[in-house]
């Protein structure tokens, strides 16, 4: 038996936003490798076997699954939303660059849709000119960093995505990262708080920065901010395709 690796995004939370790609994938495989919350989507089924792990175990997860490729299984690693973003991807490879005589693995990464691209559908278009993604964990990243990325954004006009953007164990930063905005923001900047999206508890809420408070995110929002010309249209939020 050949074995091979996938790296596969399930999307934001809908099976219905599962590729068909990721579900050809899924049903080819011996075993499925991820984080709790995530194998649990992966219906059990006979010949699968599940191995979940905790989510700060991203690189001995990684190199688990290489060995296991590299042993003849199919073997599928999966992420929330996309797989390359602020997920295994990048950890599956950061693995692999460690062990140079498993390279030739069979390996693909199937994309998947990510959180800011479920939480911009809902609202509307908040993402329709230049954007950027920042994940406001500094599990990985010194906290000055995020605060000099967020700052330069907002400085150049990017609406945003924000990931991660507030954990019981981290939760003075947001209130930071949107002192940050409000220096460099005029207070009616349109910020849009995603929690949930495609989950059954979902909940869309679009405040102005002036009325942006720190509890309506936790770990399960995303957050869009606006840039300068982000406004409403009916029960939408749009951000023009011009600059000035
Ligand atoms: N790979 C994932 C991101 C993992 S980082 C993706 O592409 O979406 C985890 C962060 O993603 C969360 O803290 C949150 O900011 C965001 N997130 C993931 N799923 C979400 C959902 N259904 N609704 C809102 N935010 C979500």
């Amino acid at each position: 038996m050949t074995g091979w690796l996938v790296i596969a995004g399930l999307g934001p939370g809908d099976n219905a936003l599962v590729t068909p790609e990721v579900t050809v994938a899924l049903a080819a495989a011996t075993d499925v490798v991820g984080y709790v919350p995530y194998v649990a989507r992966i219906a059990p089924r006979e010949g699968l076997t599940q191995h979940a792990s905790d989510n700060r175990q991203e690189l001995s997860r990684a190199r688990q699954a290489l060995d296991m490729a590299a042993a003849g299984r199919r073997v599928v690693v999966v992420s929330s939303g996309d797989p390359g973003v602020f997920a295994m991807a990048s950890a599956v490879f950061e693995a692999l660059e460690q062990v140079p005589e498993l390279q030739a693995l069979d390996i693909r990464v199937l994309p998947g849709i990510t959180a800011m691209l479920a939480a911009a559908a809902r609202a509307g278009a908040p993402l329709g000119h230049d954007f950027c993604a920042i994940n406001l964990s500094d599990n990985l990243k010194p906290w000055p960093l995020v605060e000099s990325r967020l700052r330069l954004a907002a400085q150049a006009d990017f609406a945003m995505a924000l990931y991660n953007p507030r954990s019981a164990s981290r939760p003075h930063q947001f209130a930071r990262a949107l002192e940050i905005l409000r220096q460099a923001c005029s207070g009616s900047r349109l910020i849009t708080f995603a929690h949930g999206v495609t989950a059954p508890d979902e909940r869309i809420e679009t405040v102005t920065l002036a009325n942006a408070r720190p509890e309506m995110a936790n770990m399960r929002t995303v957050v869009l901010v606006g840039n300068s010309t982000t406004r409403r249209v009916g029960r939408f939020v749009y951000t023009s395709r011009r600059s000035e």
